[in-house]
């Protein structure tokens, strides 16, 4: 971390990601890089990140808890949620031997970020799926390389 600050106060974005560790060093990466964000965030990982969420009562209520932490030590302004594609969270609740169903990836994080708006409407809320090639901002543009397989994986 080149600039780091051990003075700063707060964090600008709340990040929910799964537990896997082959996307860790893409979306450290992802993240520093990003307009406005760089190395400002908190970070909460999930197995299956949103799945975790829905499926998991225990971890829906820490999670919730960590943003109302965040809100008041760090005044958040905003919650970022990662899917992963072959997530094995995803493959275990749903009893598949592959995770390739990336609507359904879709399906839960809207799900999640709907719920987390009637809590906190004030809050800004953006989706992302990480793929083997990259990660897509699913409120955004996706990035040229990626999109022949987002296209792929979205039936188009
Ligand atoms: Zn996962």
């Amino acid at each position: 971390m080149s600039n780091f600050d051990f003075k700063k106060k707060g964090a600008k974005v709340l990040v929910l990601s799964c537990i896997d560790p082959r996307f860790i060093d893409k979306l450290t990466n992802y993240l520093n890089n990003y307009k406005g964000v760089q190395n400002d965030y908190d970070l909460f990982n999930l197995a299956g990140a949103e799945l975790g969420v829905l499926e998991k009562k225990p971890w829906r209520e820490t999670f919730l808890e960590h943003i109302d932490i965040a809100l008041k030590l760090h005044k958040i302004k905003k919650i970022f949620v990662f899917s992963h594609i072959d997530c094995g969270m995803y493959k275990v609740t749903y009893d598949m031997k592959e995770d390739d169903n990336h609507l359904l990836h879709k399906v839960n994080l809207d799900k999640v970020i709907e719920n987390l708006k009637k809590l906190h409407p004030k809050l800004k809320y953006k989706r992302f799926l990480m793929i083997e090639k990259g990660i897509i901002n699913l409120d955004g543009k996706v990035p040229k390389k990626l999109k022949a397989d987002y296209d792929k994986m979205m039936g188009k």
